[in-house]
This record gives structure tokens, sequence and C-alpha cells, in this order.
């Protein structure tokens, strides 16, 4: 865990301090990210935001928005290694395992620079220096916040970086819906509104900024793509490549759609299959009960929190679907009663 008064020091004297989040940022990842950047910097620290990928434009609100480097944009990964190179710290937020960070996580690995991860994943790797970690946490905003505090600093919270935590914490409970909606998530988001997060403004500016084209897929997926085994429990999207473009899709138009296959009574675990160019994207969710990471990490590469996980799958669209079918029918019971799940057999 994080040694704080060795931490305060390491920031004592201003430092050259890069920040990176996982691919595709949700509002927890960049909220979380330019919550700290913005803290750090009225520390005196030269701070640069760098993520591994684009992300949603209803994310570009926030403070210090302008001032990201995207890795995947044309001519900027020049300058994202040099950043790296030359940082005396590298914090890592909303996730604990470089391999979420695609290239950028060699860089990681291979920097000399002091590394921190600030996280509330499971199972996180071990390549941090200090590590301020907690899957009791709901978001890694709500981690940043105690850090701060922790820190003697939240006179330093403006609201600007109230905004940017605020967010992250929304978000990540789902409008604080989800079994992870705390008492001390109540208590921090008190705490940001009281030192000026404009909360209606948040969800509104995040929630309610729709394109036509995206309330419209929507509409199309829930009528031509969503599939529901009542006698499985399950229900599930599938979006291909076509449907993305005659939608123009963006990115995070999908986000929220699996909640919609959950939403259904009776449904404990829901899933969006999503073709993208290098194979299909997995989104999972679930009912209290149902620990749908672990089905992620057994059978589809990847892992998550309880109720909300995610995978890949290098298969067809068709038959990765086939295959999570069959994987549904035989740990039915296992799932339900949160037993070993069986052995793949091919
Ligand atoms: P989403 O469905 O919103 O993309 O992801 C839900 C959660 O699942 C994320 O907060 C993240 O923790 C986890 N997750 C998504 N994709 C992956 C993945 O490929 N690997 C792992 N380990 N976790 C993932
Ligand atoms: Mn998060």
């Amino acid at each position: 865990m994080l040694d704080l008064e060795s931490f305060k020091k390491l920031l004592a004297s201003p430092k050259k301090i890069v920040i990176t989040t996982h691919h595709k940022p949700d509002a927890d990842a960049l909220g979380s990210s330019l919550g700290m950047a913005n803290y750090l910097k009225k520390k005196d620290h030269d701070v640069r935001v760098i993520t591994p990928s684009d992300y949603p434009s209803f994310l570009y609100w926030m403070k210090g928005n302008d001032e990201v480097l995207n890795y995947e944009e044309e001519g900027l990964q020049t300058e994202a290694r040099e950043l790296m190179q030359q940082a005396d710290m590298i914090i890592c937020l909303d996730f604990s395992c470089l391999s979420r960070i695609s290239e950028l996580g060699g860089l990681v690995k291979k920097s000399s620079a002091v590394k921190v991860n600030i996280d509330h994943h499971m199972d996180p790797e071990d390549f941090a220096d200090f590590r301020y970690w907690s899957t009791e946490a709901a978001a890694t905003c709500e981690l940043v916040y105690d850090l701060i505090v922790k820190m003697g600093d939240k006179d330093l919270i403006d609201s600007d970086i109230a905004d940017c935590l605020y967010s992250g914490i929304m978000t990540d409970t789902g409008g604080f819906k989800h079994p992870n909606t705390t008492k001390n998530v109540h208590m921090v988001t008190a705490e940001l509104i009281d030192l000026g997060a404009d909360n209606s403004k948040i969800s509104r500016l995040i929630y309610d900024t729709n394109s036509v084209n995206r309330l419209k897929f929507i509409g199309f997926a829930l009528t031509r793509r969503l599939v529901i085994h009542t006698d499985l429990h399950t229900a599930y999207f599938w979006i291909c490549k076509k449907d993305l473009k005659k939608y123009d899709s963006q990115t995070g138009d999908t986000e929220g759609l699996v909640n919609y296959a959950l939403s259904l009574d009776g449904i404990k675990i829901a899933a969006m299959f999503t073709e993208r160019k290098d194979g299909v994207k997995i989104s999972f969710r679930s009912t209290e009960d149902v620990a749908v990471n672990k089905f992620a990490a057994k059978y589809f590469n990847g892992g998550g929190h309880k109720n909300a996980a995610g995978g890949k799958s290098e298969d067809p669209l068709k038959e990765t679907i086939a295959r999570f079918e069959k994987l549904i029918k035989e740990n039915q019971q296992r799932l339900l009663n949160q037993l070993e799940l069986v052995t793949e057999t091919k």
C-alpha cells in the first residue's frame, strides 16, 4: 500500500509527472486523470495526461481536456514517448494491468520514473512503487479524492477538480444505483458538491447530450439486436461493424446499452458483443448474486468487477456468441450459486 509520508516527500519539490489511464477512457478514467492533473498542477508540478486512445466527446468539457495527449493520434507518439522517458513520476489510474493500456504499457515498464497506481479493480499487477488500491472503492475518483484529503490538500479541490471527480463516481455507480454505492460514496459526493461540483450539470453533460444517430441506434439495437433467453436468465445485444457504420457510431455511443438487457425482469446476466476491427469486444453485466468477472476471466480473456466486467474474443462474432451461449448453458447453476466454473470442452 501507499506509504503516505514517502509519497508526500517525493512531491515536496516540483516534478515532471505523466498521468495515464486505460484504453477508451470512461468518465472515471478521465475524471480521475484530470482531477489528479489539475490538483498536481496546483502544487507546481509539470503534469501531462496521456491516454492510450480517444474517448467519448461527452467528456470533453472537463478542465484540462485540451491538453490531453491521445497516443493513437497520428504524429503524437514521439511526444508521448519523450514525456514518458523524461518523467520523474508516472501515475496510472483506473487500471492495474499494464496490458490494458496497449503499447503504452511497455513504455511505462521501461521508464525509470517512480510508478504510482491508483485503482479499484481486482487482481492488480505488481508494477508500481506506490499503490493506492481498494476494491471497496466504487470509483478511482473516490480514491483520488481520498488521497488528496489524506495529503492534507482538501482546500486545493476547486469546482473544476470536484466536477472531474464527481463524474467518475456518478458513472461507475451507474448513477448511484449499483451495489457499490456505499455510504462513503454518498459522503464523498456530498463533500464534492460542497466543494463546487455541479451535480445536475454533470449529469446533463454526460447522460443527456445524445446525437440523433445514437438514439436511433439504441432503438435499432433494442428492436433488432437483443436476444433474450428467459430460461437462462440471460439477455444480450450483438452489434456488427455494419450497424456501427450505418449509425455513424462514435466512441461512447454503445456505452450503457448493455444495461437495457440487464433491466429486464428475471434477467441476471447481460452481455453485449461488439464487432471491432481487432476482434469482438464483450461487455458483461450481472445482478448482485452473479460474478461475471470470473466468467470473463475464465473464458474471454478479460476481467473486471463482480457485476461489471469485460473481455474479448478473436473468433468471428457468430462463433463468439455461439460459444457464449454454450458456456452460459453449461454454467447456469454454477453462476447462479457462485460455484467454480466448468473447464471448457472444445
Ligand atoms: P465495459 O463493459 O464498460 O467496457 O467494462 C466494464 C468493466 O469491465 C470495466 O470497468 C473494467 O473493469 C472491466 N473490463 C472491461 N474490459 C476488460 C478487459 O478486456 N480486461 C479486463 N481485465 N477488464 C475489463
Ligand atoms: Mn473505474
